[in-house]
This record gives structure tokens, C-alpha cells and sequence, in this order.
């Protein structure tokens, strides 16, 4: 299973781009920004509960065959 990779921060909705340093999930894939995080949220995820980590960046470049942005763009 492919990480949904969700486009925004659902705080302060700043785009958080597949290739983005500073998106952050929890374990249900909440995504927020790293400023948010750290700062409005103090590390719980306000939809579940839970903590957050960073979230894994996806190469905008196809760096194996068939897994890039292009083969599988990211939902929204
Ligand atoms: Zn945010
Ligand atoms: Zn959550």
C-alpha cells in the first residue's frame, strides 16, 4: 500500500507538496505542516489523537522503474 500523500496542511492549508520537508502524518495519514506540528498542535493530531512524524519524501524523479509522481500522482 502507497502512502496517501495528501497536498495541503489541513491547519492552515499551505501546500505541502510529494516533496515537501516539512509535511507531517500521523498514523492515519492526518497531514499538517511541520509549523503547525510544532506549534498549534503541540505534536497530537487534532483529527485522532495521535503523534506525528515526518512524512517520507516522494521523488519527483523516477528513481525505480513505475514509482515517481508521474506514474503515481499523488490524491487529493
Ligand atoms: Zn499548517
Ligand atoms: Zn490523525
Amino acid at each position: 500500500m502507497a502512502l496517501q500523500l495528501r497536498p495541503n496542511c489541513e491547519y492552515c492549508d499551505r501546500d505541502l507538496p510529494p516533496n515537501s520537508g516539512d509535511a507531517r502524518i500521523c498514523s492515519y495519514e492526518c497531514t499538517f505542516c511541520a509549523d503547525c506540528v510544532e506549534n498549534k498542535l503541540y505534536n497530537v493530531c487534532p483529527n485522532c489523537g495521535g503523534g506525528f512524524t515526518a512524512r517520507p519524501i516522494r521523488p519527483a524523479k523516477e528513481w525505480r522503474a513505475g514509482l515517481s509522481i508521474e506514474k503515481r500522482p499523488p490524491a487529493d
